[in-house]
């Protein structure tokens, strides 16, 4: 508890730094059997890792990721019923991306209580049986997976237990031979966390478009960028991560950016959002469509560096004044 609280401290006054390079699933998820194994026997919880029949990899920080893994497993077992069984496993969703589940067979968690689980202590200090070190540690773990470009979520059946999830991105195993690889890509890079940190989420199809994207915001260090291949893939993140700006595509596998802005929008949880569509159909009755459907802007494909960038810093801000008002609100 101790040391979550000083991790979270260290988070966000931007002083952690994490080393990220490409680990192997399996030889994490060993360890982490064996971390974990000796609490699960004395709990007389049953655990089930997956076996791996292709190596993954995934580019993140050795023991965060660790930390992470423990967090959720320890959690698992703590809040499960007497003889409960927790299962772990790991699934290849999108492309590029995997899913590691830890399911488990407790209690469940109310709607509620799912909505405050990533927030921080002085939201989760208003529940008063809310119980104590669960909250803290999700909290940490959330802003590391999301350093390391991921995203962290759950889903829960009150009565039937939680899933909890995290996903990231996969990445090349190391070459054999590491020393042959180049200096800049063999030394792990160093992230700087930073208090003022913001998060975009954006819905995209066409990996042209989504790679142009990152590579505008890779010179803004202030912002972290998340993306999602179909609206109903964005609908789920944006809920798992609360975003501070979405970016929305309009013409997408399965709903529509228009359908996605809705769900969103009917979403208490996420409708505070401003959601900007970014789309190639660029006639007139398109973007006053868009715009009627409720989109806080319209901006069209080609993507104009410039323009993005301000509107970017406009939604920003405005996502910035909004929270400021319903921090007010809270207060009063
Ligand atoms: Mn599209």
């Amino acid at each position: 508890m101790i040391n979550e609280i000083l991790d979270l401290a260290l988070i966000e006054s931007g002083k952690l730094s994490l080393s990220l390079e490409p680990i192997s699933l399996a030889e994490v998820m060993h360890e982490c059997q064996d971390m974990i194994e000796p609490q699960a026997k004395k709990r007389g919880i049953s655990v089930a890792f997956p076996r791996f029949e292709i190596s993954y990899f995934v580019k993140a920080d050795r023991t965060r990721v660790k930390q992470v893994l423990i967090n959720l497993l320890s959690n698992a077992i703590k809040y499960n019923k007497v003889g409960g069984t927790v299962v772990v496993d790991c699934i290849a969703s999108d492309p590029g991306r995997i899913r590691i589940c830890v399911e488990d067979t407790g209690e469940g968690l109310t709607p509620e209580k799912l909505t405050q689980l990533f927030q921080p202590f002085n939201r989760l200090g208003q529940e008063a049986n809310f119980e104590e070190g669960t909250g803290i540690g999700l909290v940490v773990c959330k802003r590391l997976i999301e350093w390391m470009g991921g995203v962290i979520g759950v889903e829960s059946t009150v009565g039937k237990g939680s899933v909890f999830w995290i996903e990231m991105n996969l990445t090349a195993a190391p070459e054999g031979a590491a020393h042959a690889a180049d200096a800049t890509a063999a030394a792990p890079a160093q992230v700087q966390a930073d208090a003022q940190l913001r998060t975009l989420l954006y819905v995209e199809d066409n990996p042209a478009n989504l790679m142009l994207v990152e590579d505008l915001i890779a010179r803004r260090p202030d912002i972290r960028l998340l993306s999602a291949r179909d609206g109903n893939r964005g609908i789920e993140i944006a809920r798992a991560s609360l975003p501070d700006v979405i970016l929305m595509d309009i013409n997408l596998p399965g709903i529509s950016g228009i359908r996605a802005l809705k769900i969103l929008a009917e979403d208490p949880t996420t409708a505070h959002i401003p959601v900007v569509a970014l789309s190639a159909n660029a006639m007139p009755h398109d973007i006053e469509k868009g715009l009627e459907a409720g989109f806080f802007r319209y901006l069209t494909k080609p993507i104009k560096v410039h323009e993005f960038m301000d509107t970017l810093d406009v939604a920003l801000d405005f996502a910035k004044m909004a929270a400021a008002r319903a921090a007010r609100k809270e207060q009063a």
